[in-house]
């Protein structure tokens, strides 16, 4: 017995090992793209419902890997909070992304820009300052600003996470609580931390129009979102029926695949001025 189990857990070693070394070759390579700043930023309208006036983008990372292709950040952002990487890449998307807004108010669109933050960085005290810095050196006052955030069991010090975000908001930046609704943002966290957007999550805004649950759900997570005097967005707008129900239950923002996919900066700016001509 003793020596099947052995038979067993080596083979297992050895998928295990190969996994393990390919985990290793992604993370130096992007390692690389971060340091070469290879790492690319695609932005997604943000609009309302209604009117179907853009009010912002979402920023967000792309990493062409040059033998496996297209990495997708669910993949890569895990990997650059393991090592070590997660504060370089998002202080360049940072960077990237409120220059990229600062060109689009030169242009005369009046948007806001938002980025996401793993929940990792919000226990590091010097984040304010860092993003006042950036904010600083693109010339944008810090209401153009919102920062995506989620919590997460890794948020290991609640105490200083608060006090980033309580400094964050006297600045004048906006937190959105992304992926609102799952395991990783609930309601529970709503009464403690000092955000002024809610974000639905995709997979309850997918279910609209036909899905009893779905249709329930974001109609009154709207309704207790405004309660609270909170901005309510809705990402995964696939389909002008939902957009339609969105706009009726007063959902202020929404964000989709029905308006347009996450673009690179010059498709972007195309986008921007077709749906402005439109
Ligand atoms: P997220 O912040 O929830 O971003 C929304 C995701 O939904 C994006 O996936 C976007 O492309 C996708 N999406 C947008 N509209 C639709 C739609 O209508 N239908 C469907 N099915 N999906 C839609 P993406 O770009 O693959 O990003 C995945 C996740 O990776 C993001 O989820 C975010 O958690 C993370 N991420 C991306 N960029 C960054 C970054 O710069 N920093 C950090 N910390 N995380 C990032
Ligand atoms: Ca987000
Ligand atoms: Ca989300
Ligand atoms: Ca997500």
């Amino acid at each position: 017995v003793a020596k099947r189990d052995d038979v067993e857990l080596h083979l297992y070693d050895l998928a295990d090992d190969a996994r393990g070394a390919r985990r290793l070759q992604l993370v130096s390579d992007l390692r690389l793209a971060v340091a070469a700043a290879t790492l690319e930023v695609f932005y997604q309208p943000k609009l309302d419902p209604r009117t179907g006036r853009v009010t912002g983008a979402e920023a967000l990372a792309r990493w062409q890997h040059p033998a496996e292709g297209f990495v997708p950040p669910d993949e890569f952002i895990p990997l650059a909070e393991h090592a070590g990487l997660i504060r370089a890449l998002t202080s360049s998307v940072l960077r990237t992304a409120l220059n990229a807004c600062a060109g689009w108010r030169a242009d005369g669109h009046d948007l806001t820009i938002a980025v996401n933050l793993s929940p990792r960085m919000l226990v590091d005290e010097h984040l304010p300052e860092q993003i006042e810095a950036a904010l600083f050196e693109a010339g944008l006052p810090p209401e153009v600003l919102v920062l995506e955030i989620t919590e997460s069991a890794v948020m290991s010090d609640v105490q200083i996470a608060r006090r980033v975000l309580e400094t964050l908001r006297l600045m004048g930046v906006s937190l959105s609580l992304d992926d609102y609704g799952t395991g990783h943002s609930s309601l529970s966290y709503l009464a403690t931390l000092p955000v002024n957007e809610i974000k639905l999550d995709k997979s309850f805004t997918l279910g609209l129009p036909y899905e009893p649950a779905a249709l329930a759900i974001v109609r009154s997570t709207i309704a207790l979102g405004h309660e609270l005097g909170l901005t309510v967005v809705a990402e995964g707008v696939e389909e002008d029926g939902a957009r339609a129900l969105l706009a009726d239950w007063e959902c202020d923002v929404v964000q989709g695949y029905y308006y347009s996919r996450p673009l690179p900066a010059s498709g972007f700016l195309a986008w921007l001025d077709a749906h402005a001509d439109a």
